[in-house]
Order: C-alpha cells, then structure tokens, then sequence
C-alpha cells in the first residue's frame, strides 16, 4: 500500500501500465452519488498522484451486469465527468489504447484489474455477485481471447472489496453461490457466507490462468473501513473508491 492508493505488486512490475485503487482519503469516486463537482475535483486528484489526466479516462455504466465493451480513442473522456455517456450497459472495459485510462468504481464490490504484456491489452471490471453468477469473469477473458490473447500470459489482480465475513446473503443468493460455486460458501447456523474473491478464482482457474499471473488484495472495506469505504457498513454514505488501469505510449 503505498501513501494513499492501492497498487498490485504483479502490475506495479511493468513501467508501461498505470494502475492503482484509491482509497477513502481521495473521496467519493462516483458520479452516481453525492456532490457531482467534488467526485470530478477527487477522480483529478486520485488520477494526477498515478500521472493520469481525466479527459483520458473511460468509465462503463456499472450495472451489476456481466458485459465487458472493448473501447478505443473515440471513447476516450467518455463518462469522466458525467455519467450521460458512459459505456451504457457495460461493467467492465478493455483496450489496447494506450493512454487510455479504464476506470471502475466500488465499495464493497470488486474491481479486478488485467493486463496481457505479450499484446498490450489491459481490462478493468466491477464484480458483484450479480455480475460474478452473471458470468463477467468468463466474459472478460474471453474478451482477451477475441484480441488473440493466450490465458497464460495474462495478469490480474483482484478487489480490495468485500470478505466472506463480512458477506452475509439472502436465501436465493445463497442458492445461487452452492449451484454455481460451492466452495466459495460458508455454512454457519442457518446463515450463508460468500466469499467472492474465491468465486472470481474459481473462474479463473477454469479459464486457465496461471495462480502465479494473479493477485488477490486482502482487504476488504468493512474489515478496513478507516481505508476504503463500505456499503454494507455506510450506505449511501460509503465512499466509493476508484481502481484504474491503463497503458503509457
Ligand atoms: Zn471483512
């Protein structure tokens, strides 16, 4: 962790990609909740510490579905500094652009950023359980393969976002996770926990990642909450925190 934002050390490793996760510190990083010219004023902020500009970033809609859209220069400032036009429909972006920055929001959800360096094709996504039982992992590698990418030598890294602990879920949720992804269920007195991270890898695996090419954050908002914000725990009051990607010329 550096000073104020979050890095992977497995994408830190390359000088041509810009990524990091902001935490609470920056503020609101959603156009879809509180003051509009603040969260501008904080995702300028956030993105000047990486050496970003904000008229460089795309951002998609975020509607806990499981769509990546591939996106290039004609998109670039899309959905920066107004939620209009945002990538409508999509939870995730991937580009071989280069200075094109992809950003997704969450409190709670994660972000899961990738990058291929065989091909220079970096994805960023938002995954909740919507978009996770919705298939968004599967989607997003197969975007990687429609580019011509082998499994092998893509990098990702996952969350911060919400614990096993921390995600208790409703019966038909629950049903959903011990069809889909049993081993990511804890069973305790009646209640369901899921761990989310777990179900992301799960997908991975069988996608055929390679378990050395990822990285999880062990964070979590609502074990953390002084570092990022939590829904679970604020409401609408969480801050959202902001994970970013993207490639330099
Ligand atoms: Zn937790």
């Amino acid at each position: 962790m550096e000073d104020r934002f979050f890095k992977f050390s497995l994408l830190a490793k390359f000088p041509e990609v810009i990524h990091g996760i902001s935490t609470r510190a920056y503020g609101n990083m959603s156009l879809y909740r509180g003051d509009k010219s603040k969260t501008i004023k904080n995702r300028e902020h956030f993105l000047s510490g990486l050496r970003a500009e904000l008229d460089k970033v795309t951002i998609p809609e975020m509607i806990h579905g499981s769509k990546i859209i591939s996106v290039g220069a004609r998109e670039r400032g899309k959905g920066a500094c107004d939620t209009k036009n945002d990538i409508k429909g999509a939870d995730g972006l991937i580009t071989r652009e280069k200075d094109l920055f992809l950003l997704v929001t969450a409190a709670d959800c994660l972000p899961i950023l990738a990058y291929d360096p065989a091909l220079q094709i970096v994805a960023a996504a938002h995954c909740g359980w919507r978009g996770i039982i919705g298939g968004i992992v599967d989607e997003l590698i197969s975007k990687f393969r429609h580019f011509g990418a082998e499994e092998e030598n893509i990098i990702i890294g996952i969350g911060p976002g919400i614990c096993q602990k921390h995600f208790t879920v409703k019966k038909d949720v629950l049903e959903q996770f011990l069809e889909n992804y049993p081993q990511a269920v804890l069973l305790r007195n009646k209640d369901g926990y899921i761990d989310l991270k777990k179900a992301i890898l799960l997908d991975l695996k069988k996608n055929r990642l390679l378990a050395q090419n990822i990285e999880v954050a062990k964070l979590c908002p609502a074990c953390q909450n002084g570092i990022f914000g939590s829904h679970r725990l604020e409401k609408d009051q969480a801050p959202t925190s902001a994970a970013v990607i993207g490639m330099r010329e």
